[in-house]
């Protein structure tokens, strides 16, 4: 381990973010200063609300910074004086973009800009949020099983533009790296789906599968097998690649299993009794799907994965780092009761 000290400074990229909120309430339990970017001057009350929500009062240890992915300004301040920071933001949209470019750019030349801030104020280590987006898509049928060796082929035609910026975005840290990050590290980290406990009414992409089951806005379970991580178990990773020196120049599948959404639908609707009666409890025909595709663009994205099932592997994380995911039904039950009590459902 590093030797950490109770002044070191961390810096948490996108405050507001799920992970990073999650981030930041386990490096201030951890006695670690925390400051956070948001993107512009009024954001950090809603990061002290989430945080508030999330049972965590900051204090002093919690300061704020100004920074957009896309501009130059404020990154510069934003390291000044961190021992470490954790890159998080991205864009992460419900919806297709207009264009690639309104992802790819923000993860990729964001990511280069945090990196150059960091590495010009000597900052020892940055941990990169990529995604298992990064790792395993593209690459036709024949394969079932992938890790940290893999890379997702962008020139694939089935490759998302969500996909395709988390994968840019990590290749190009990677290169600045090798290139131009002089004695910095890099650690990654890859998350498969994340769910768990939202903090406030909005929450991420991640989680529209378990509103749209408890609001009942689907009237089956899509054939889809997800490969799912809690965010506190992210968060853990991202503390733990910070300072573990067998981290330094790796990057790290966070997955703790895979459930079919029909899987999600049943335990929601045994665990959770009649708060989960809107909850779908038979398979969607795909038929179905197909038609909603032809007029639902992110529906078309989807219908590639009905009936496959892709495992990330998470042996690297368990073995380099000792990390232990939790339980996967209890990340569902949680994401719906965090649901229920931010009132982010349809009220009843
Ligand atoms: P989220 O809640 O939507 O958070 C995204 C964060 O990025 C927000 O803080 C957002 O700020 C910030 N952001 C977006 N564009 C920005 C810009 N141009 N400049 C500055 N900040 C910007 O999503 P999340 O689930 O926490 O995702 C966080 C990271 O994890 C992302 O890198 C995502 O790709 C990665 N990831 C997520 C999952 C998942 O399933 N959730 C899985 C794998 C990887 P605003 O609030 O101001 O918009």
């Amino acid at each position: 381990m590093h030797n950490k000290t109770p002044s070191d400074l961390v810096l948490v990229t996108g405050g507001s973010g799920f992970i990073a909120t999650h981030c930041i309430i386990q490096l201030l339990e951890q006695g670690y200063r925390v400051r956070t970017t948001v993107r512009s001057t009024g954001g950090e009350a809603d990061v002290l609300i989430l945080l508030k929500n999330g049972g965590c009062i900051p204090g002093e240890r919690l300061s704020f910074a100004i920074a957009d992915l896309m501009s130059d300004s404020g990154w510069s301040k934003a390291v000044e004086g961190c021992r470490y920071v954790l890159h998080v933001a991205s864009p992460f949209p419900l919806t297709l973009p207009k264009q690639e470019d309104d992802l790819i750019i923000p993860a990729r030349e964001g990511t280069l800009r945090v990196l150059r801030a960091s590495r010009d104020a000597g900052v020892e280590r940055v941990v990169q949020t990529s995604s298992y987006a990064a790792i395993g898509y593209g690459h036709g049928g024949a394969r079932t099983s992938f890790d940290e060796k893999d890379w997702t082929d962008t020139g694939s035609p089935h490759v998302a533009p969500y996909t395709k910026s988390k994968t840019l975005a990590e290749r190009a840290a990677w290169a600045f790296m090798e290139k131009e990050g002089g004695k910095m590290e890099l650690s990654v980290i890859n998350p498969v789906l994340v769910m768990g406990p939202i903090l406030g009414k909005d929450y991420s992409t991640s989680l529209e599968i378990v509103r749209r089951l408890m609001d009942g806005e689907l009237p089956g379970c899509p054939r889809l097998n997800l490969n799912i991580i809690d965010v506190r178990d992210v968060a853990k990773l991202h503390v733990s690649a910070m300072t573990n020196p067998l981290a330094q120049g790796e990057r790290f599948i966070a997955s703790a299993g895979i459930r079919s959404v029909k899987e999600i639908a049943l335990t929601l609707k045994e665990r959770l009794g009649d708060r989960a009666r809107r909850v779908p409890a038979r398979n969607l025909p795909d038929l179905l799907l197909k038609i909603a595709a032809l007029f639902d663009p992110p529906v078309r994205q989807i219908l590639p994965e009905l009936g496959k099932t892709y495992t990330a592997v998470n042996d690297k994380a368990r073995n380099v780092l000792g990390w232990t995911p939790m339980n996967v039904q209890d990340t569902i039950v949680d994401t719906a009761i965090s649901m229920i009590q931010q009132g982010a459902l349809k009220k009843s």
